[in-house]
């Protein structure tokens, strides 16, 4: 059996390009088409027969499309340079010894602070900084990235069918409180459609899996294979001390102490020799210092995002204006005070911080389109779109941010223009209420094509 799908996609697909209609098309893609896009495969990792819903051009595609997108919903790699070349250089070791070499890894620490570490199907990875600075040596980062290299090269996200990856591109919204006004309501439907792939769960049997392969690499690298048993016995007792906070973890990677005992039982026997190799704590404390540092912040802002999580948000802005007062500059801390202000209707506020997070880190896109949301319901459709448009330079291919450049030209008067980003808007496959609308819009305008 091969993989089947229509023609135009294969092109695109063996191009390495896939448009963002396209992905829709992929995600969207109704049971037949799912059943089409099966295919069987040998498994890179035991050569058995596995039925896959990707071919590895495909993945590489995922990768390319959707990645970026998540990694900025993570608020992006952190600004010191040597702690994301640190980490990459330890996940390039291991890449090399895996079964699956050609792919085209990469890895970045992100600025999120709920702990938590993934990978797409083509080997881009992100390992949050809550996790990193719960780490204690190397050898516990590279089974953290042995497990994530470990899913790609049993392509587990193949596996688990390319659609569901896909149909999963909903959406963290930015869960704005919108207005009464009508205005107010297209702000809302905008940030809801943001681009985004939730990663969905991983079987307890890829888990295994990914975990068996995640503690050969590190072995074959030269580390103790007890690295992935102190990884689970941190993660667990973390999951028994602050249960939100693992939620993201647990969900894609649930974790367990029979998956602890496993990891104990191997570094014990077959891998028993491995126990002298260095684990290399001194490398990974002197490499992550920067960002031990500002551990503080970080726990202020995990308390901040679970209160949020709860509406409790008096609390979560407590919580982030000592994130704050530590670290001033801190882009994460800056930028979910914003989002706190927004989800509490302050939206004057919570532009000042918005804006203090984009002079931070400029280069991240988040920051922007918050601003711009910011500046749209605060009637200021101009600098509105100014903050979009940066972002959609930034971070291209996120509908709701079209649809939003759109709302910012509409109410600057400026109709051909807002027509033209509707029009784009649709042509990504949007559907749900800002389609409607924008439709309507276009309708209106006899501007429909
Ligand atoms: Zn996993």
């Amino acid at each position: 059996m091969t993989d089947t799908y229509p023609q135009a996609l294969a092109q695109s697909l063996h191009k390495n390009q896939i448009s963002r209609r396209q992905a829709l098309w992929l995600m969207g893609a109704s049971t037949a088409a799912t059943v089409g896009l099966q295919g069987c495969a040998q498994s890179p990792v035991t050569g058995e027969r596995i039925v896959v819903g990707m071919s590895e051009a495909q993945e590489r595609a995922v990768d390319a499309e959707v990645a970026p997108h998540q990694f900025s919903q993570d608020l992006g790699p952190v600004q010191d340079r040597a702690v994301n070349d640190y980490v990459s250089g330890v996940g390039q070791r291991l890449q090399g010894l895996s079964h699956r070499p050609q792919m085209p890894y990469s890895y970045r620490v992100l600025n999120a602070n709920y702990v938590n570490a993934y990978t797409f199907p083509g080997g881009a990875m992100g390992v949050t900084r809550g996790i990193l600075a719960d780490l204690q040596d190397e050898s516990e980062l590279a089974a953290l990235l042995g497990h994530e290299i470990g899913h790609v090269n049993a392509r587990h996200a193949a596996q688990r069918q390319g659609q569901s990856m896909l149909a999963q591109v909903a959406v963290l919204g930015l869960n704005i409180a919108a207005g009464d006004s009508q205005w107010g309501g297209l702000v809302g439907l905008g940030s809801q459609v943001g681009a985004s792939a939730l990663l969905a769960g991983y079987s307890r049997e890829h888990e295994r899996e990914a975990d068996a392969l995640g503690q050969q690499y590190l072995v074959k690298a030269g580390y103790p294979a007890s690295g992935m048993t102190r990884l689970h016995s941190l993660l667990v007792s973390e999951q028994k001390e602050q249960p939100g906070l693992l939620e993201t973890m647990f969900s894609s990677h649930p974790m367990s102490s029979e998956r602890l005992e496993t990891a104990r039982r191997a570094a014990d026997t077959t891998y028993a020799a491995s126990a002298r190799a260095p684990a290399q704590r001194e490398r990974f404390m002197d490499h992550t210092a920067s960002l031990r540092r500002i551990k503080p912040t970080i726990a202020d802002c995990q308390q901040g995002e679970l209160a949020m999580a709860t509406k409790t948000y008096p609390a979560a802005q407590a919580a982030f204006a000592s994130a704050i007062k530590r670290t001033p500059q801190d882009y994460a801390a800056n930028f979910r005070m914003a989002q706190c202000l927004q989800a509490q209707n302050q939206a004057q506020q919570a532009r000042r911080y918005a804006e203090a997070a984009q002079a931070i880190y400029p280069q991240e896109a988040q920051a922007h389109k918050l601003s711009g949301v910011l500046a749209l319901s605060l009637r200021d459709p101009g600098a509105a779109f100014a903050h979009l448009d940066r972002f959609d330079r930034q971070l291209p291919g996120d509908p709701g941010v079209t649809f939003l450049k759109g709302v910012a030209l509409e109410g600057s008067g400026q109709r051909p223009q807002a027509a033209a980003q509707y029009r784009r808007f649709l042509q990504m496959g949007a559907s749900g209420q800002a389609a409607q609308y924008a439709n309507s819009r276009l309708q209106a305008w006899g501007a429909l094509r």
